[in-house]
């Protein structure tokens, strides 16, 4: 049982190192507990000592698969780590990165963060080719087509490779000795570079630099390929010019308040969102509850700007993480109670208007609704900080399957009844692109609202 809820699941963290004379290892998995968010379902780290690559990695949080017998045991100077949520390929052990190859040249590991809209097609043709697959993700995939390149030049094989793939990536690669940070050409998912005393590191958000003691250089651009090794940093673009397509749900839910992406503080788009909403649904209350922790900057940038008062109405229980014990069918609605508890003495009598930043399936906010009620609440009011998610995401976020989202079934009045709301209030498609100033609207991903898929998805089986 997974008690996130039914929020949609960031598909993966990735984070590399080059730093020869420190601890890489180490510095990898406090960078991977700052990405921890990003992906629960396995985590693992990989180390290059110029010699070869060696790799532990296994099923659970970081917390749970590193201990510093491990760390101790992974030396080397250039480390890459992972932390994965599957999006594609079977939640297990084998699909588990970073991935491991040997290849003519030597070894090589990868770490990816989004989905290939190609994955189908090319895993038919390199399978007729003869290529024989360790797993079922489409990361490996990567990694087949550049170990299969005739370059001589190992970054001249990655921007071929960059060629042949399609879809959503943001890639660390290590070889015994190199790192390179590869940026997918609509930057759809995050990464960014930054700046040890004694080396480089590269993370799919900003938190893991600011955990590790490294200083934010810049973000890998679209369509980029860091190289760091000896000589420092290098670094080149592919030839395949795209729109950039940021998504946009890594400020609504998925990344941490305190990273900056693509230069924008995801604490400042969230607070932005909850200015919008006011303007879009300026309701009046008793109170304003945000549903922790995503829907509190929005919730209080809400009531600030209604001048409401702003109160925590749902006590979250941080330490809720997955749990395989089952429950019985008795306790099936225990899951939203062990990660959720209202708080009687702040909502009784009240008419509450409780903000969270999305609804996927809808069966958490109807179960936090009547909690809020049932703690003596007059009238629940739902505001959400994004507009109704209608459509998948192939992009590397698990949104759930069309038939299983909520609003693309129902029109907003069954929707507030099936949630049992009073009322219930979305963010229009504008008011959310326009939140994100300074970056233009232009520049991001917003398919899972819209249905205007950035890259094309016709391949996805
Ligand atoms: S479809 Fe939605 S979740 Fe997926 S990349 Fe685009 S904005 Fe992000």
């Amino acid at each position: 049982m997974l008690l996130e809820g039914d929020k949609p699941r960031e598909a993966c963290g990735v984070l590399g190192i080059y730093a020869p004379g420190l601890d890489v290892a180490r510095l990898a998995y406090f960078g991977l507990y700052a990405l921890q968010h990003r992906g629960q379902e396995s985590a693992g780290i990989a180390v290059g000592d110029g010699k070869r690559i060696t790799c532990h990695k296994g099923m659970g949080l970081v917390s749970e698969v590193f201990t510093e017998e491990i760390l101790r045991q992974l030396k080397g100077k250039v480390a890459i780590g992972h932390v994965r949520y599957s999006t594609t390929g079977e939640s297990s052990v084998e699909n588990a990165q970073p991935l491991v190859f040997h290849y003519r040249d030597g070894m090589i590991s990868l770490g990816h963060n989004g989905n290939l809209t190609n994955y189908a097609e090319l895993r038919k043709r390199l399978a007729a080719e003869g290529v024989v697959f360790q797993t079922t993700s489409d990361s490996e995939l990567i990694v087949s087509i550049l170990a299969r390149s005739s370059q001589s030049d190992p970054v001249e094989g990655i921007l071929r490779t960059m060629g042949e793939i399609k879809g959503a990536y943001s890639l660390v690669i290590m070889t015994e000795n190199r790192l390179y940070g590869i940026r997918d050409p609509h930057g759809v998912r995050p990464l960014c570079l930054g700046r040890l005393d004694r080396g480089y590191v590269i993370a799919s958000e900003s938190a893991a630099l600011d955990t590790i003691g490294a200083e934010m250089i810049r973000d890998v651009e679209p369509g980029e390929v860091v190289v760091i090794d000896e000589s420092g940093i290098t670094s080149l673009r592919c030839h395949y010019p795209s729109p950039r397509s940021l998504c946009v749900f890594e400020f609504v839910y998925f990344a941490r308040p305190d990273s900056v992406i693509d230069g924008l503080n995801v604490q400042r788009a969230r607070t932005a969102l909850g200015r919008q909403l006011a303007r879009e649904y300026p309701l009046n209350a008793d109170l304003v509850i945000p549903v922790p922790d995503s829907g509190t900057s929005a919730a209080l940038a809400y009531a600030a700007e209604r001048g409401l008062p702003f109160c925590e109405g749902l006590m979250k229980n941080r330490y809720v993480g997955r749990t395989f014990i089952r429950p019985t069918q008795e306790m099936r609605d225990l899951g939203v109670r062990l990660k959720l508890n209202p708080i009687r003495e702040v909502l009784a009598g009240k008419r509450v208007i409780m903000l969270d930043d999305s609804i996927v399936r809808g069966t958490t906010s109807r179960k936090i609704v009547q909690m809020i009620r049932d703690a003596g609440a007059r009238e629940v009011h739902m505001l959400v900080s994004s507009p109704p998610i209608l459509y998948p995401c192939y992009y590397g976020i698990d949104t759930s399957r069309r038939g299983e989202l909520i609003a693309a079934r129902h029109d907003l009045a069954e929707i507030r009844e099936l949630i049992g709301a009073d009322s219930l209030n979305y963010l229009s498609i504008d008011g959310l692109l326009a939140a994100m100033a300074p970056l233009s609207p232009e520049s991001f991903c917003s398919a899972c609202f819209s249905g205007r898929y950035p890259i094309d998805v016709s391949g996805i089986g």
